[in-house]
């Protein structure tokens, strides 16, 4: 028997999923006993061409019409790649995705080809104006093939339904390895997808089931009787009226937009804002996430809408230790300034809101809690009101705060509160200063750090003393020049950014920006600050993380430290080092980092440090 995990693994040269086309039409059938009436019609007589050996040549009926006077306006036979795809084809170009054939493909169950109301063609170029005069939309180069019917009128749930088409038919052959007919692709679904027979299940007299010819009619072929309604989407120039009106007070009611008539509220326009909050409600009610709304969505947010219906039984906690999970109350600020030491567990706390999907996906994870970290704080504490139903974890609700405590965490973390252990705020204690050396009060007092410092050499200065000493700097004149050189430039880390934008670095040649938004992106930071798209690409092969990705991290004080001593030592700012001062000569010693500006203050610094350092 072939498998489809067969086919995924052989037949991706031939970019067809023809070798899934008995199982495909066999999750057809189901969908027609799971659709009475039936939503999709053959297009078979329209003029097109395309592979029947793959392709599914099936629509809703408006996607239809609409496609029929496409084909007259153009004239000429349109081919066709792709157009209703069952959930078995969808997984099996999901599993091929970044191939040479398949760039990218949804989710099973998320694409619109598997609700029947999408094609690809391989002439877009030719066809598109056609097509788009006809409410045929072009997805753009990203997948320069497809194009979305948006005229309205079709139902947006029939990929659902494929997807509990394939469970009803599994369970049906599989009496001892039942599986939940929820509508949903996870793991337990992908993985009985990949066991199943291509060709199809056998049917009791142990043939396979025939495999229905192409030309054989619809095999779901009467138009729902649901009333047509345009589906809402994010579209230039934004979609307006009533309909869009009536969407944004549910939304509002569900605490997901402002109930204010203003450019984030209650407007009757369909724009960036609605679109995010439909994504989040989508996300909430485990609906594809597509920020549009179909009758599907619009369902949901009429129901959400009634009254609740009676408590489901709680929850099955899962049985964590008490405390087990240690996690710190986060707020507005940390990760910045003083409190830089929270950063990462502001990162897991900005991932974390990422995946419940009320943080944009393009939002940094920079470790610094914000405005817009606060704000996806906050929308998540409104999706969890006093109700046993929202709130699973925590049935009185959360306080919307923005202040991420043991109770927010928990509805994160989808753990009992009791399991949560809260860690206190105040930083670590810093690394100490190691034996031969004065402690860290003596050494400060000595080299007379000027108050305002004072707080960030604390922090800093044995960090950077142990730095020194992982790098072999040894040389207690030379570790007084280092520290002489973090002092004067950065203030021993209370500037461990560039106060400019970054603006004037933006096409800087000499620096490597060569793409838009370098400048700011690759601005100064650290106790002695790099610049620019070169110098943050050199220290990340040096120090073997992406500072590319995440230019952000060369502020953090322990990558500070690393590009601080090292590139003191090895002549990395200028080409001249410590080693080629000996110690000897403060003054001369700035070359190391800049030419001979504030040499001998700088020298006066350091002279105060190695007095300092004599044990
Ligand atoms: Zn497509």
């Amino acid at each position: 028997m072939r498998t489809v995990k067969d086919v995924i693994r052989h037949d991706r040269a031939t970019c067809s999923t023809a070798g899934v086309r008995g199982l495909s039409m066999q999750i057809i059938q189901e969908m027609n006993r799971l659709i009475p009436g039936g939503v999709l019609v053959g297009i078979d007589d329209l003029n097109i061409t395309g592979d029947s050996a793959s392709v599914n040549f099936f629509l809703q009926p408006q996607a239809k019409a609409a496609l029929a006077r496409s084909i007259q306006r153009q004239g000429g036979t349109l081919a066709i790649n792709s157009c209703f795809r069952t959930v078995v084809q969808q997984h099996v170009l999901f599993s091929w995705q970044g191939s040479s054939c398949v760039t990218i493909a949804a989710t099973p169950g998320r694409s619109n080809h598997e609700d029947g109301y999408a094609i690809d063609t391989p002439d877009f170029a030719a066809w598109r104006q056609a097509l788009e005069a006809e409410g045929w939309d072009w997805f753009g180069p990203g997948d320069d093939v497809h194009f979305t019917y948006i005229g309205g009128g079709v139902r947006d749930d029939i990929g659902g339904i494929g997807l509990k088409a394939f469970q009803t038919l599994w369970n049906r052959h599989n009496p001892t390895d039942l599986i939940d007919v929820d509508g949903r692709y996870g793991e337990e679904t992908a993985a009985r997808l990949d066991r199943s027979p291509a060709d199809g299940f056998l049917v009791t007299d142990g043939s396979p089931t025939p495999t229905p010819a192409p030309t054989e009619p619809a095999p779901i072929i009467e138009p729902s009787a649901t009333a047509p309604s345009r589906i809402l989407k994010l579209v230039s120039p934004p979609m307006r009226g009533d309909d869009v009106k009536a969407v944004q007070q549910l939304l509002a009611d569900e605490g997901l937009l402002s109930q204010a008539p203003d450019a984030l509220g209650i407007d009757g326009v369909y724009g960036n804002a609605t679109a995010q909050a439909v994504r989040i409600f989508q996300l909430h009610e485990g609906l594809s996430v597509d920020g549009q709304v179909g009758p599907n969505t619009l369902k949901a947010l009429q129901e959400k809408a009634l009254p609740t219906p009676a408590p489901q039984p709680p929850p099955v906690q899962p049985s964590l230790p008490d405390g087990s999970i240690r996690r710190v109350e986060l707020q507005k600020g940390d990760g910045m300034g003083a409190w830089q030491h929270l950063r990462d567990d502001v990162e897991v706390l900005q991932t974390t809101l990422q995946n419940w999907g009320v943080l944009p996906d393009d939002a940094p994870v920079d470790g610094q809690f914000g405005s817009a970290t606060e704000a996806a704080v906050q929308s998540f504490q409104r999706l969890r009101p006093a109700d046993p139903n929202r709130s699973r974890f925590v049935p009185t609700g959360l306080a919307i705060t923005g202040v991420v405590d043991r109770n927010t965490w928990a509805e994160l973390l989808k753990v009992h509160p009791a399991a949560i252990g809260m860690e206190n705020r105040t930083p670590e204690t810093a690394p100490g200063i190691p034996n031969g050396f004065p402690d860290l009060a003596t050494l400060l007092d000595k080299a007379r750090i000027p108050e305002a410092i004072r707080p960030f050499a604390e922090q800093n200065l044995p960090l950077i003393l142990a730095q020194c000493l992982r790098d072999g700097v040894t040389n207690r004149k030379q570790m007084a020049y280092v520290f002489a050189t973090a002092e004067h430039e950065s203030h021993f880390g209370r500037f461990m950014i560039e106060l400019a934008s970054g603006d004037d670095y933006e096409n800087r040649s000499d620096l490597g920006n060569n793409q838009p938004g370098d400048g700011r992106r690759f601005k100064g930071r650290g106790f002695v600050q790099i610049t620019g798209r070169i110098n943050y690409s050199n220290w990340s092969k040096r120090l073997g993380i992406d500072l590319i990705g995440k230019p952000e991290l060369a502020s953090r004080p322990d990558i500070a430290a690393q590009i601080l001593v090292q590139g003191m030592r090895d002549g990395s700012f200028t080409g001249l080092k410590l080693d080629d001062f000996v110690g000897n000569d403060f003054v001369s010693a700035r070359k190391i980092i800049n030419g001979l500006d504030r040499a001998q203050q700088i020298a006066n610094i350091a002279t105060a440090y190695a007095e300092a350092l004599k044990a």
